[in-house]
């Protein structure tokens, strides 16, 4: 099938649903760089989100679901097939007791919105991550973490169970087990199903403390990040603890540039496009950040952020 017919389908399929075509995608990232989505539709209705990715399926379209594409750098070719853009933000109340209320959250609902009106209400378990861009997705699919000196938070934390679909459109409800969360890891990045939804258990609490404890990440994020610029936020894991970040800066590569790609000056995890970045000078900036960090440390960073 062409890509003009697979488009009809589509259309035919899913009727309610604008369905563009090669829409470049670099202004939805915050790396600001990337070419054309072959096929782009916004959605802001879980079951819109499940039946785009059954439809995909039933087409054989190749699916990518982004939330704030706030931790890929999306190549200069663009994605082929079919870019869901999953903007799905109901939040309710389910069930509540004197401690906790349990909280039904699409995935498509945006982290800081989520930890800012969670903290205003008294409720515990986001109020870290404000000021963390992106979904409540894409923070599950990367178990996204807000580090302090004496604890690291998870977005997987507080989670009690989610919805989740395969890419062949099987939906199924889980556990916060099946996600075996680990540090900058979740059975998603494996599997490749997509969170419709999650159900989150938060402790009550006073919420002028909780709004305290956002306030002092946010500030502490603005302190120590570079902000106002293109980037992907850190694009290398910790190895076994050791920062990163502070490997590449006593490796002297703060500035360190290629093409338009360079290291921040603020924080050397930050990997940030001066507008004119390409493909190619970020891989090959990531390279040489990596050769030169596997020749000073002896250790193999691993990226963070894909390149997709
Ligand atoms: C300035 C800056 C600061 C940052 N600070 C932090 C930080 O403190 N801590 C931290 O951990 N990260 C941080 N990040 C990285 C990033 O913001 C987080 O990982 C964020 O949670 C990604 O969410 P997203 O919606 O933007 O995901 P996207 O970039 O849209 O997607 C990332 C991956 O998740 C997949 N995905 C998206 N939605 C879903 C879904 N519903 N179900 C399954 N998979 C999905 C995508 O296909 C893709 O593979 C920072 C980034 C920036 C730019």
């Amino acid at each position: 099938m062409n890509m003009n017919s697979t488009k009809h389908s589509l259309q035919q399929l899913l009727p309610h649903i604008e369905i563009q075509e090669a829409v470049v995608l670099a202004p939805y990232s915050t790396f600001k760089m990337g070419g054309p989505a072959e096929l782009y539709i916004t959605v802001h209705e879980e079951k819109d989100l499940i039946a785009a990715i059954q439809v995909a399926h039933a087409l054989s379209l190749p699916v990518r679901v982004l939330g704030g594409a706030s931790n890929v750098v999306i190549s200069d070719e663009g994605i082929n097939g079919l870019v869901i853009r999953n903007m799905c933000a109901i939040k309710s109340v389910m069930s509540e007791t004197s401690d906790t209320v349990r909280v039904h959250i699409s995935s498509g609902y945006s982290m800081t919105r989520l930890a800012k009106e969670t903290a205003e209400l008294g409720w515990s378990g986001f109020e870290h991550h404000l000021g963390l861009p992106g979904t409540l997705g894409g923070a599950l699919y990367m178990n996204s973490k807000w580090v302090d000196p004496d604890k690291t938070y998870y977005v997987g934390d507080a989670l009690v169970s989610a919805q989740v679909i395969s890419p062949d459109g099987q939906v199924k409800q889980v556990d916060k087990d099946y996600f075996n969360f680990g540090y900058d890891y979740s059975i998603l990045q494996d599997t490749r199903e997509t969170v419709i939804s999650a159900v989150y258990e938060l402790q009550k609490k006073l919420p002028e403390h909780l709004v305290a404890a956002g306030k002092k990440s946010l500030a502490y994020r603005r302190a120590t990040q570079p902000h106002g610029v293109a980037t992907s936020g850190c694009f290398f894991k910790n190895v076994n603890g050791k920062s990163a970040g502070k490997m590449i800066d006593d490796a002297g590569l703060k500035g360190y540039r290629v093409g338009g790609a360079f290291v921040s000056d603020v924080h050397a995890n930050f990997i940030l496009n001066d507008g004119s970045a390409t493909t190619n000078d970020v891989r090959e900036l990531l390279h040489n950040v990596k050769e030169k960090i596997k020749s000073h440390y002896g250790v193999e960073l691993e990226q963070e952020v894909d390149i997709i």
